[in-house]
Protein backbone atom coordinates (compact mmCIF):
# COMPACT_ATOMS: atom_id res chain seq x y z
CA UNK A 1 0.00 0.00 0.00
CA UNK A 2 1.20 3.64 -0.61
CA UNK A 3 -0.03 7.10 -1.00
CA UNK A 4 0.68 7.99 -4.90
CA UNK A 5 1.22 11.55 -5.48
CA UNK A 6 1.11 13.55 -8.97
CA UNK A 7 2.09 16.85 -8.88
CA UNK A 8 1.99 19.38 -11.60
CA UNK A 9 2.32 16.26 -14.27
CA UNK A 10 2.54 17.14 -18.15
CA UNK A 11 3.64 14.98 -20.78
CA UNK A 12 4.35 16.21 -24.81
CA UNK A 13 4.99 13.98 -26.79
CA UNK A 14 7.64 15.32 -29.64
CA UNK A 15 8.17 19.31 -29.32
CA UNK A 16 5.09 20.69 -31.16
CA UNK A 17 1.60 19.91 -30.46
CA UNK A 18 -0.85 19.88 -27.70
CA UNK A 19 -0.18 18.26 -24.29
CA UNK A 20 -1.64 14.64 -23.81
CA UNK A 21 -1.59 15.22 -19.95
CA UNK A 22 -1.57 18.55 -18.85
CA UNK A 23 -0.73 19.82 -15.34
CA UNK A 24 -2.27 16.34 -13.64
CA UNK A 25 -2.27 17.35 -10.13
CA UNK A 26 -3.78 14.27 -7.53
CA UNK A 27 -2.80 12.80 -4.52
CA UNK A 28 -4.37 9.73 -3.54
CA UNK A 29 -5.25 8.23 0.10
CA UNK A 30 -3.46 4.88 1.32
CA UNK A 31 -5.20 2.19 -0.31
CA UNK A 32 -7.07 4.34 -2.33
CA UNK A 33 -9.69 3.11 -5.37
CA UNK A 34 -8.89 6.04 -7.98
CA UNK A 35 -10.87 5.65 -11.03
CA UNK A 36 -9.43 8.09 -14.35
CA UNK A 37 -12.12 8.25 -16.43
CA UNK A 38 -12.99 10.29 -20.28
CA UNK A 39 -13.36 10.00 -23.56
CA UNK A 40 -10.89 8.40 -25.69
CA UNK A 41 -7.24 10.12 -26.51
CA UNK A 42 -8.09 12.11 -23.10
CA UNK A 43 -5.02 10.80 -21.90
CA UNK A 44 -5.75 8.13 -19.41
CA UNK A 45 -2.98 5.96 -20.69
CA UNK A 46 -0.47 7.86 -20.75
CA UNK A 47 -0.66 8.92 -17.00
CA UNK A 48 -1.28 5.27 -16.63
CA UNK A 49 2.12 4.69 -18.68
CA UNK A 50 3.88 7.72 -16.35
CA UNK A 51 2.94 6.52 -13.45
CA UNK A 52 4.18 2.68 -14.21
CA UNK A 53 7.40 4.19 -15.68
CA UNK A 54 6.95 3.43 -19.15
CA UNK A 55 6.47 6.56 -20.31
CA UNK A 56 9.15 9.72 -19.04
CA UNK A 57 6.80 12.53 -18.01
CA UNK A 58 7.98 16.06 -19.48
CA UNK A 59 7.09 18.44 -16.26
CA UNK A 60 5.60 17.45 -12.48
CA UNK A 61 6.66 14.93 -9.95
CA UNK A 62 5.70 11.61 -9.36
CA UNK A 63 6.09 9.79 -5.85
CA UNK A 64 4.85 6.45 -4.86
CA UNK A 65 5.03 5.92 -1.12
CA UNK A 66 6.94 9.32 -0.61
CA UNK A 67 9.73 8.30 -2.98
CA UNK A 68 10.05 10.51 -6.34
CA UNK A 69 10.01 7.96 -8.83
CA UNK A 70 11.44 9.89 -11.82
CA UNK A 71 14.58 7.96 -13.71
CA UNK A 72 13.38 4.54 -11.70
CA UNK A 73 12.69 1.66 -13.87
CA UNK A 74 9.66 -0.13 -13.92
CA UNK A 75 10.75 -2.96 -12.33
CA UNK A 76 11.72 -0.68 -9.36
CA UNK A 77 8.67 1.22 -8.62
CA UNK A 78 6.77 -1.99 -6.92
CA UNK A 79 3.44 -1.34 -8.82
CA UNK A 80 1.54 -3.94 -11.29
CA UNK A 81 -0.11 -3.55 -14.23
CA UNK A 82 -3.29 -4.92 -15.30
CA UNK A 83 -4.22 -3.71 -19.06
CA UNK A 84 -6.50 -4.28 -21.49
CA UNK A 85 -4.52 -6.54 -23.94
CA UNK A 86 -3.92 -8.82 -20.81
CA UNK A 87 -1.66 -10.97 -23.14
CA UNK A 88 -0.76 -14.34 -21.27
CA UNK A 89 2.05 -16.47 -21.96
CA UNK A 90 -0.21 -19.26 -24.88
CA UNK A 91 2.39 -22.55 -23.94
CA UNK A 92 2.45 -21.68 -19.80
CA UNK A 93 -0.53 -23.01 -17.72
CA UNK A 94 -2.44 -20.29 -15.35
CA UNK A 95 0.22 -21.73 -12.57
CA UNK A 96 3.02 -20.81 -14.64
CA UNK A 97 1.69 -17.58 -16.01
CA UNK A 98 1.15 -16.79 -12.65
CA UNK A 99 3.95 -17.53 -11.03
CA UNK A 100 6.47 -16.39 -13.65
CA UNK A 101 7.43 -12.94 -12.34
CA UNK A 102 8.18 -14.69 -8.96
CA UNK A 103 10.37 -16.61 -10.70
CA UNK A 104 11.71 -13.89 -12.39
CA UNK A 105 12.30 -12.43 -8.92
CA UNK A 106 14.36 -15.44 -7.66
CA UNK A 107 11.68 -16.47 -5.25
CA UNK A 108 11.94 -20.21 -3.76
CA UNK A 109 9.84 -22.84 -4.77
CA UNK A 110 7.97 -22.63 -1.69
CA UNK A 111 7.29 -19.22 -1.78
CA UNK A 112 5.71 -19.20 -5.24
CA UNK A 113 3.90 -21.73 -4.09
CA UNK A 114 2.31 -20.01 -1.55
CA UNK A 115 2.15 -17.13 -3.37
CA UNK A 116 -0.14 -18.38 -6.36
CA UNK A 117 -2.63 -20.68 -4.72
CA UNK A 118 -3.05 -17.99 -2.53
CA UNK A 119 -3.84 -15.76 -5.21
CA UNK A 120 -6.13 -18.63 -7.31
CA UNK A 121 -7.68 -18.75 -3.87
CA UNK A 122 -8.85 -15.18 -3.76
CA UNK A 123 -10.14 -15.40 -7.30
CA UNK A 124 -11.43 -18.54 -7.39
CA UNK A 125 -9.59 -20.02 -10.12
CA UNK A 126 -7.87 -22.89 -8.17
CA UNK A 127 -9.10 -25.54 -10.22
CA UNK A 128 -7.79 -23.57 -13.34
CA UNK A 129 -4.27 -23.68 -12.56
CA UNK A 130 -3.26 -26.61 -14.80
CA UNK A 131 -5.29 -25.50 -17.39
CA UNK A 132 -3.50 -23.47 -20.54
CA UNK A 133 -4.62 -19.90 -21.69
CA UNK A 134 -6.58 -21.38 -24.38
CA UNK A 135 -8.54 -23.52 -22.51
CA UNK A 136 -10.43 -20.55 -20.04
CA UNK A 137 -12.66 -18.06 -20.99
CA UNK A 138 -12.81 -14.83 -21.63
CA UNK A 139 -13.68 -14.21 -17.78
CA UNK A 140 -11.56 -16.58 -16.64
CA UNK A 141 -8.40 -15.47 -18.83
CA UNK A 142 -8.93 -11.73 -17.07
CA UNK A 143 -8.83 -13.34 -13.35
CA UNK A 144 -5.87 -14.74 -14.10
CA UNK A 145 -4.12 -11.73 -15.20
CA UNK A 146 -5.39 -9.95 -12.14
CA UNK A 147 -3.89 -12.93 -10.38
CA UNK A 148 -0.34 -12.14 -12.17
CA UNK A 149 -0.64 -8.95 -10.56
CA UNK A 150 -1.84 -9.74 -7.39
CA UNK A 151 1.06 -12.42 -6.41
CA UNK A 152 3.54 -9.40 -6.56
CA UNK A 153 2.01 -7.91 -3.58
CA UNK A 154 2.87 -4.34 -5.32
CA UNK A 155 2.40 -0.94 -3.48
CA UNK A 156 0.30 0.12 -6.66
CA UNK A 157 -2.13 -1.57 -9.12
CA UNK A 158 -2.59 0.11 -12.53
CA UNK A 159 -5.33 -1.02 -14.47
CA UNK A 160 -6.21 0.59 -17.95
CA UNK A 161 -9.61 -0.80 -19.07
CA UNK A 162 -9.06 -4.09 -17.91
CA UNK A 163 -12.68 -5.22 -18.58
CA UNK A 164 -13.21 -3.52 -22.63
CA UNK A 165 -12.37 -7.14 -24.24
CA UNK A 166 -15.47 -8.77 -21.74
CA UNK A 167 -18.90 -8.92 -22.67
CA UNK A 168 -21.78 -6.65 -21.20
CA UNK A 169 -22.52 -9.38 -18.79
CA UNK A 170 -19.47 -10.71 -17.30
CA UNK A 171 -18.05 -6.96 -17.34
CA UNK A 172 -20.79 -6.13 -14.36
CA UNK A 173 -19.90 -9.41 -12.99
CA UNK A 174 -16.24 -8.46 -13.27
CA UNK A 175 -16.64 -4.89 -11.66
CA UNK A 176 -17.67 -5.94 -8.59
CA UNK A 177 -15.11 -8.56 -8.50
CA UNK A 178 -12.67 -6.15 -8.80
CA UNK A 179 -13.70 -3.92 -6.22
CA UNK A 180 -14.09 -6.92 -3.78
CA UNK A 181 -10.69 -7.59 -4.31
CA UNK A 182 -9.07 -3.98 -3.20
CA UNK A 183 -11.70 -3.89 -0.48
CA UNK A 184 -9.72 -6.97 0.59
CA UNK A 185 -6.02 -6.37 -0.42
CA UNK A 186 -6.29 -2.53 0.13
CA UNK A 187 -3.93 -1.73 -2.55
CA UNK A 188 -4.01 1.60 -3.82
CA UNK A 189 -5.10 1.32 -7.61
CA UNK A 190 -5.74 3.70 -10.19
CA UNK A 191 -8.49 2.43 -13.12
CA UNK A 192 -9.28 3.92 -15.75
CA UNK A 193 -12.33 3.17 -17.85
CA UNK A 194 -13.82 5.42 -20.74
CA UNK A 195 -17.56 4.02 -19.25
CA UNK A 196 -19.00 6.73 -16.84
CA UNK A 197 -21.23 4.14 -15.59
CA UNK A 198 -17.56 1.55 -14.80
CA UNK A 199 -16.51 4.80 -13.46
CA UNK A 200 -19.23 5.60 -10.45
CA UNK A 201 -19.91 2.39 -9.53
CA UNK A 202 -16.07 1.54 -8.33
CA UNK A 203 -14.38 4.53 -7.83
CA UNK A 204 -13.86 5.67 -4.34
CA UNK A 205 -12.77 8.64 -5.95
CA UNK A 206 -13.10 10.26 -9.70
CA UNK A 207 -10.82 12.08 -12.03
CA UNK A 208 -12.39 13.13 -15.11
CA UNK A 209 -10.54 13.92 -17.66
CA UNK A 210 -11.08 16.14 -21.08
CA UNK A 211 -7.67 16.75 -23.80
CA UNK A 212 -5.31 15.99 -21.07
CA UNK A 213 -6.87 18.23 -18.37
CA UNK A 214 -8.40 17.18 -15.32
CA UNK A 215 -11.93 18.72 -14.76
CA UNK A 216 -12.62 17.66 -11.38
CA UNK A 217 -11.72 15.12 -8.66
CA UNK A 218 -14.31 13.98 -6.86
CA UNK A 219 -16.60 10.96 -5.18
CA UNK A 220 -19.09 9.56 -7.58
CA UNK A 221 -22.03 11.52 -5.84
CA UNK A 222 -20.08 14.66 -5.42
CA UNK A 223 -19.56 14.99 -9.34
CA UNK A 224 -23.34 13.63 -9.88
CA UNK A 225 -24.57 16.27 -7.47
CA UNK A 226 -21.91 19.00 -7.72
CA UNK A 227 -20.63 19.01 -11.33
CA UNK A 228 -18.05 21.90 -11.76
CA UNK A 229 -18.72 22.47 -15.42
CA UNK A 230 -20.61 21.52 -18.49
CA UNK A 231 -18.29 18.63 -19.44
CA UNK A 232 -18.97 16.84 -16.32
CA UNK A 233 -22.20 17.32 -16.39
CA UNK A 234 -22.49 15.97 -19.36
CA UNK A 235 -20.35 13.45 -19.30
CA UNK A 236 -21.37 11.78 -15.74
CA UNK A 237 -24.87 10.44 -15.80
CA UNK A 238 -27.09 8.14 -17.41
CA UNK A 239 -28.43 8.85 -19.88
CA UNK A 240 -27.11 12.12 -20.18
CA UNK A 241 -27.86 15.90 -18.61
CA UNK A 242 -30.11 17.73 -21.13
CA UNK A 243 -28.76 21.57 -22.00
CA UNK A 244 -31.23 24.04 -22.99
CA UNK A 245 -29.78 27.96 -23.95
CA UNK A 246 -31.84 30.12 -21.77
CA UNK A 247 -31.81 34.31 -22.04
CA UNK A 248 -32.14 35.65 -18.69
CA UNK A 249 -35.17 37.96 -17.92
CA UNK A 250 -34.13 39.62 -15.15
CA UNK A 251 -37.37 41.59 -14.78
CA UNK A 252 -39.42 38.24 -14.60
CA UNK A 253 -36.95 36.83 -12.78
CA UNK A 254 -36.99 33.36 -15.42
CA UNK A 255 -34.85 31.70 -17.77
CA UNK A 256 -36.96 31.49 -20.69
CA UNK A 257 -36.32 29.82 -24.41
CA UNK A 258 -38.37 28.84 -27.18
CA UNK A 259 -40.68 26.33 -25.43
CA UNK A 260 -39.98 26.86 -21.58
CA UNK A 261 -39.50 29.35 -18.87
CA UNK A 262 -38.00 28.40 -15.82
CA UNK A 263 -37.58 30.08 -12.33
CA UNK A 264 -33.99 30.45 -10.74
CA UNK A 265 -33.25 29.71 -7.03
CA UNK A 266 -31.75 32.52 -4.73
CA UNK A 267 -28.35 29.88 -4.88
CA UNK A 268 -28.65 30.21 -8.66
CA UNK A 269 -27.97 33.93 -8.40
CA UNK A 270 -24.55 34.07 -8.68
CA UNK A 271 -24.23 32.16 -11.80
CA UNK A 272 -27.11 34.19 -13.19
CA UNK A 273 -25.58 37.80 -12.52
CA UNK A 274 -22.08 35.55 -14.03
CA UNK A 275 -23.51 34.96 -17.02
CA UNK A 276 -25.46 38.34 -18.60
CA UNK A 277 -27.49 37.88 -20.68
CA UNK A 278 -27.78 34.17 -21.80
CA UNK A 279 -27.14 31.14 -19.64
CA UNK A 280 -27.01 27.25 -20.40
CA UNK A 281 -29.20 25.35 -18.27
CA UNK A 282 -29.15 22.12 -17.08
CA UNK A 283 -31.31 19.18 -15.95
CA UNK A 284 -31.04 15.18 -15.83
CA UNK A 285 -33.59 12.98 -17.33
CA UNK A 286 -34.51 11.96 -14.24
CA UNK A 287 -35.20 15.01 -13.14
CA UNK A 288 -37.78 15.66 -15.77
CA UNK A 289 -41.83 15.03 -14.51
CA UNK A 290 -44.23 14.51 -17.37
CA UNK A 291 -47.48 16.85 -16.39
CA UNK A 292 -51.02 15.20 -16.18
CA UNK A 293 -52.80 18.38 -16.60
CA UNK A 294 -51.82 21.61 -18.98
CA UNK A 295 -49.58 23.35 -16.08
CA UNK A 296 -50.50 26.89 -15.64
CA UNK A 297 -48.33 29.20 -17.65
CA UNK A 298 -46.04 30.60 -15.23
CA UNK A 299 -45.48 26.92 -13.98
CA UNK A 300 -41.56 25.96 -14.13
CA UNK A 301 -42.19 23.55 -17.04
CA UNK A 302 -41.02 22.46 -20.68
CA UNK A 303 -43.38 21.88 -23.74
CA UNK A 304 -42.62 20.02 -26.68
CA UNK A 305 -43.22 17.02 -28.92
CA UNK A 306 -42.64 13.56 -28.02
CA UNK A 307 -40.22 12.52 -30.96
CA UNK A 308 -38.65 8.88 -29.69
CA UNK A 309 -40.43 6.59 -27.31
CA UNK A 310 -37.91 3.73 -25.86
CA UNK A 311 -39.34 1.27 -23.24
CA UNK A 312 -36.15 -0.17 -21.45
CA UNK A 313 -38.57 -2.15 -19.13
CA UNK A 314 -38.33 -0.50 -15.24
CA UNK A 315 -38.24 3.12 -17.10
CA UNK A 316 -39.25 4.70 -19.92
CA UNK A 317 -36.95 7.50 -22.05
CA UNK A 318 -38.69 9.63 -24.37
CA UNK A 319 -36.70 11.86 -26.76
CA UNK A 320 -39.07 15.41 -26.86
CA UNK A 321 -38.07 18.30 -29.42
CA UNK A 322 -38.25 21.37 -27.83
CA UNK A 323 -37.82 24.32 -29.79
CA UNK A 324 -34.78 23.82 -31.50
CA UNK A 325 -33.08 21.04 -29.17
CA UNK A 326 -33.96 17.17 -28.41
CA UNK A 327 -34.30 16.62 -24.49
CA UNK A 328 -34.36 13.02 -22.91
CA UNK A 329 -36.89 12.92 -19.96
CA UNK A 330 -37.28 9.66 -18.18
CA UNK A 331 -40.77 9.01 -17.19
CA UNK A 332 -42.48 5.95 -15.99
CA UNK A 333 -43.63 2.62 -18.00
CA UNK A 334 -47.39 2.97 -16.88
CA UNK A 335 -47.42 6.46 -18.57
CA UNK A 336 -48.62 6.04 -21.91
CA UNK A 337 -47.02 8.56 -24.44
CA UNK A 338 -46.77 8.00 -27.96
CA UNK A 339 -44.76 9.74 -30.15
CA UNK A 340 -46.44 12.81 -31.70
CA UNK A 341 -47.91 13.47 -28.48
CA UNK A 342 -46.81 17.01 -27.12
CA UNK A 343 -45.97 16.97 -23.84
CA UNK A 344 -45.05 19.05 -20.54
CA UNK A 345 -42.35 18.54 -18.77
CA UNK A 346 -42.17 20.12 -15.19
CA UNK A 347 -38.91 20.37 -12.93
CA UNK A 348 -37.80 22.13 -9.64
CA UNK A 349 -35.54 24.59 -9.99
CA UNK A 350 -33.30 22.88 -7.02
CA UNK A 351 -32.61 20.43 -9.69
CA UNK A 352 -31.52 22.87 -12.46
CA UNK A 353 -27.82 23.36 -13.05
CA UNK A 354 -26.64 26.72 -14.71
CA UNK A 355 -23.90 27.16 -16.90
CA UNK A 356 -22.85 30.13 -18.46
CA UNK A 357 -22.12 29.82 -22.22
CA UNK A 358 -19.20 31.30 -23.04
P1 LIG B 1 -6.68 7.60 -23.68
O1 LIG B 1 -6.01 6.46 -23.00
O2 LIG B 1 -7.43 8.49 -22.75
O3 LIG B 1 -7.55 7.16 -24.82
P2 LIG B 1 -4.00 8.33 -24.52
O4 LIG B 1 -3.29 8.61 -23.26
O5 LIG B 1 -3.75 7.00 -25.16
O6 LIG B 1 -5.56 8.56 -24.31
O7 LIG B 1 -3.64 9.45 -25.57
C1 LIG B 1 -3.68 10.83 -25.25
C2 LIG B 1 -3.16 11.62 -26.42
O8 LIG B 1 -1.78 11.39 -26.59
C3 LIG B 1 -3.82 11.28 -27.74
O9 LIG B 1 -3.98 12.44 -28.48
C4 LIG B 1 -2.81 10.34 -28.37
O10 LIG B 1 -2.89 10.41 -29.77
C5 LIG B 1 -1.50 10.91 -27.88
N1 LIG B 1 -0.45 9.88 -27.78
C6 LIG B 1 -0.49 8.79 -26.99
N2 LIG B 1 0.65 8.06 -27.10
C7 LIG B 1 1.43 8.74 -28.00
C8 LIG B 1 2.75 8.52 -28.56
N3 LIG B 1 3.48 7.46 -28.18
N4 LIG B 1 3.19 9.42 -29.43
C9 LIG B 1 2.48 10.49 -29.79
N5 LIG B 1 1.24 10.77 -29.31
C10 LIG B 1 0.72 9.90 -28.43
MG1 LIG C 1 -6.24 4.39 -23.29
Amino acid sequence: MAVVELKGVSKQFGSDGAKAVDNFNLVTRDGEFVVLVGPSGCGKTTTMRMIAGLEQNSEGEIRIAGKDVSGMAPKDRDIAMVFQSYALYPHMTVYGNMAFSLKLKKYTKAEIDKQVTEAARVLDIEHLLDRKPRALSGGQRQRVALGRAIVRQPQVFLMDEPLSNLDAKLRVDMRAEIVKLHRKLGVTTFYVTHDQTEAMTMGQRIAVLRDGLIQQVDTPNNLYDHPANMFVAGFIGTPSMNFLKASVDAGEDRMVGEGFSLAPTPAHRSALDKAGGEVWVGVRPEHLHLQAETPAADDNVVRGRVEVVEPLGAVTLIQVRVGQVKLTAQIEPHQRIAMGDDVALRCASEQLYLFDTV
